[in-house]
């Protein structure tokens, strides 16, 4: 674990008083849509997940619609949101176990969610949070790990260690919120390329910070997404 100027706590105090995010930036109103739009966000943009569900959840609205699905009419309903034939095929087998063993719910531990086709920890992660206030891990996307790389709190490179250096500097309580504040602040000040540090609160602490002449600690081509679909 790399030892940070700022502390967990005060980047998260921070980022909570400049940031009110919702619990995901996705659009869904059932567990089955969040885990859905969630499986599809993998390498897409959330912009993109919420313009292709806005016409997928009026077509397919139960794990049945899923399952039973033309999984060639299936892809091309997705296939915006880019790796279309092997998120359908998740999204149809899922659902089919959500029948077969969950009597059609989808579950709400770690344990069972990562045992979904195309679920790993970070779509697990998301799920538990936003739609069962459950906090068992922290999803680490592509800004979780370029923020906690930038500002210290991590020199691991992929999500699985960075998730374990994350969860031991967090309260529990923030885990969830922990995702979505780092999205925000993401998007808003430390962009991938060309990060605003004139315009951060903390550029006077942090070890990334350009206007004290700091390297880029997030030391990888941040063009380059350290998140792989799960096969
Ligand atoms: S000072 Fe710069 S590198 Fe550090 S968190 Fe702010 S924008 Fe990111």
């Amino acid at each position: 674990m790399a030892q940070s100027p700022l502390s967990m706590d005060t980047i998260l105090a921070t980022l909570h008083g400049m940031y009110k995010p919702p619990r995901s930036f996705l659009d869904w109103q059932n567990p089955l849509e969040l885990l859905v739009a969630t499986v599809l966000s993998a390498q897409c943009t959330d912009a993109r997940v919420n313009i292709v569900t806005k016409t997928l959840f009026e077509k397919y609205k139960t794990p049945e619609d899923y399952a039973n699905a033309d999984i060639l009419q299936l892809q091309q309903d997705i296939r915006s949101c880019g790796h279309y034939i092997h998120k359908a095929t998740f999204i149809n087998r899922t659902a089919q176990i959500l029948l077969k063993k969950y009597n059609g719910r989808v579950p709400d531990t770690m344990e069972e969610l990562i045992e979904l086709p195309g679920v790993g920890r970070k779509t697990a992660a998301v799920v538990l949070h936003a739609a069962f206030d459950k906090r068992e891990g922290i999803a680490v996307d592509t800004h979780v790990l370029r923020l906690s790389r930038r500002l210290g709190l991590t020199r691991e490179k992929t999500p699985q260690r960075i998730e374990i250096d994350l969860m031991r500097q967090t309260l529990h309580e923030e885990w969830g919120n922990l995702n979505t504040l780092f999205i925000s602040h993401g998007r808003a000040v430390c962009v991938a390329r060309n990060r605003k540090c004139g315009q951060c609160v903390f550029q006077n602490a942090c070890p990334s910070s350009r206007t004290k002449g700091k390297p880029d600690l997030a030391g990888i081509d941040p063009s380059v997404s350290l998140i792989h679909i799960k096969k």
